[in-house]
């Protein structure tokens, strides 16, 4: 076994002073060079790699988390994160082309600059404690930003092997990491940021967005949610039971998209439970509890509330149900519930519950999906193309898995809506979400007798300055859009396309 590094909270007194080395750093234009960022980025990359046995170990003792799972969606994922970001890093940073302007103005050269924010804080949970924490943290550094990172306190191994790797790794001056439990994070919160990336649940989201207020901060906020799987009669069950249960099975169900109940149509209930059955006993022949591959609860104060929720169900265990309090395991659990209003359904379980509710038909799954959150992080409808398409056009969610569970595609933009949150990051959002788009023009000297139509007096300027500035509408008083558009603006000389533009311009050229 690999020995770990213990964790050692960050003295108050410290953190103020932290911040203000990383802000100095910004001022200091040190992150701005490119070749500056992806330094930083294949260093950590090689860090990373150099400690991957000391991450999967501080997973197994924070989490017992198997060894496949923290290779794969810990140390696997943010490597190749950062292998996908220093790929793509210098088309992402590049200026880009301003879209759709008007030909009077392209002799301005619009483009948009992909400026860094500044100094930022990231705040990580504890579930996945190495892909969510350094994830956004990589996207910062591409992007240009200086760095404090504060990992869970929940997960403590991990955050002790977080900091030993960017401190190996990383220039001190420019990323930083503060260790600390809720006092340590208030300190952080009190402080001015450039932005804030909350990853945990909406509890202390909404606490995280008050700090940032006064600074007038922008946060993102990676929340949770209460997410349905909405099974129709159309489904296969074995597909939904074998994908549920994976869903449920990963970190043992402390994973933020994977489903927190099943609407089931009520014709398919039973088979879809003998399909969980048949899945635990091929995906766990000894037991979860006797099996490497199954997590455990991340402490007694997650384990307890757990308990509680099954101990207040009206609904009928139908597989697993039994409980290790030493050894904080919870077996991956079936409940036949009668409501949504059961306890297993009404809040986030962040654990191996899965309670499947009958229901007649995909209308009355979308109403109680909807009235339950009608704005959870995930949705898994599982159907024909029809029903899918029915469930997508009636609800909203942060994203959407068709006949699967959790969200998994790693570049693909991953973030919440509404109760489950704002902002999005993973793939190339993870630059974006880090960077304001900071629009440039640049207006050469011989525009000047053009421009100079906008200088008083303005004495019979009006009338060219709306000939050659107005757009006229394509649509008439009752919404409708006319038609033979590109006739009209031939002889209105309006319509915004560059056509129309030039035309304006000529006009405008000839008045001065
Ligand atoms: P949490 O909200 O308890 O804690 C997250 C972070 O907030 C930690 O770093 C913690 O130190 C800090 N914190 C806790 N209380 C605080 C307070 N009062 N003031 C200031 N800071 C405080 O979340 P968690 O238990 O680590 O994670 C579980 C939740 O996170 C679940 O709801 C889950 O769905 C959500 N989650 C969301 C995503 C996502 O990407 N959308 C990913 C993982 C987890």
């Amino acid at each position: 076994m690999v020995a770990l590094p213990e964790l050692k909270f960050t003295s108050l007194d410290e953190i103020p002073e932290r911040i203000s080395t990383a802000r100095k750093a910004f001022m200091e234009h040190k992150t701005r060079d490119i070749e500056f960022r992806l330094v930083q980025l294949r260093k950590l990359y090689w860090a990373i790699k150099d400690h991957e046995e000391e991450i999967i170990e501080a997973c197994a003792q924070d989490l017992r988390k198997p060894r496949f799972e923290a290779a794969v969606a810990e140390s696997g994922w943010i490597m190749n994160d950062i292998v996908y970001t220093t790929r793509n890093l210098h088309k992402w940073a590049k200026d880009e082309k301003a879209p759709e302007i008007d030909l009077s103005f392209k002799f301005m050269n619009p483009k948009i600059r992909k400026d860094p924010l500044g100094c930022v804080l990231v705040i990580g949970a504890f579930n996945f404690p190495f892909q969510l924490t350094l994830g956004p943290a990589i996207g910062a550094i591409a992007a240009g930003n200086t760095v404090v990172i504060k990992p869970s306190e929940n997960a403590p191994r991990s955050a002790a092997v977080m900091q030993k790797i960017v401190e190996a790794s990383l220039d001190p001056s420019c990323y930083t990491i503060i260790q600390g439990g809720i006092p340590e994070t208030q300190a952080l919160l009190a402080e001015r940021w450039d932005k804030i990336f909350f990853t945990g649940g909406a509890t202390v989201g909404r606490i995280v967005a008050k700090a940032a207020a006064p600074h007038l901060t922008p946060v993102v906020l990676e929340l949770g949610g209460i997410n349905p799987a909405i099974v129709s009669k159309n489904a296969n069950p074995r597909l939904v039971a074998r994908r549920l249960l994976w869903g449920k099975l990963m970190n043992a169900g402390q994973v933020c998209t994977s489903q927190n109940y099943l609407l089931v149509d009520k014709t398919l209930v039973g088979k879809v439970v003998e399909e969980f059955k048949i899945a635990y006993k091929e995906f766990y022949p000894q037991g979860a509890k006797n099996s490497p591959d199954y997590s455990r609860i991340v402490n007694p104060g997650a384990f307890a509330r757990l308990k509680s929720m099954l101990d207040n169900t009206n609904g009928k265990i139908l597989m697993g149900g039994t409980m290790d309090e030493k050894e904080l395991f919870i077996e991956p659990t079936v409940v036949q519930v009668e409501s949504v209003d059961d306890s297993l359904c009404t809040q986030e379980s962040f654990g191996p519950f899965i309670p499947i509710l009958a229901v007649e038909n995909l209308d009355e799954a979308i109403a109680l999906a909807n009235g339950v959150q009608s704005t959870p992080l995930g949705l898994y409808p599982f159907g024909n193309k029809a029903d899918i398409e029915k469930v997508l056009s009636s609800t909203r969610s942060g994203g959407v898995s068709c006949n699967d569970a959790a969200l998994h595609i790693p570049t693909l933009p991953f973030g919440g809506v509404g109760e489950s949150g704002y902002g999005a990051y993973r793939g190339r959002s993870s630059f974006d979400v880090w960077v304001h788009r900071r629009p440039v023009t640049s207006s050469p000297s011989w525009l000047e007798a053009i421009l100079s139509i906008r200088y008083p007096p303005y004495a019979g300027k009006l009338s060219k300055f709306q000939a050659a500035s107005t757009l006229h509408p394509d649509f008439d008083r009752n919404g409708k859009k006319l038609t033979l558009g590109w006739l009209r603006a031939l002889f209105t000389l309006g319509g915004g396309t560059a056509k129309a533009g030039a035309g304006r311009a000529a006009v405008l050229a000839a008045s001065e």
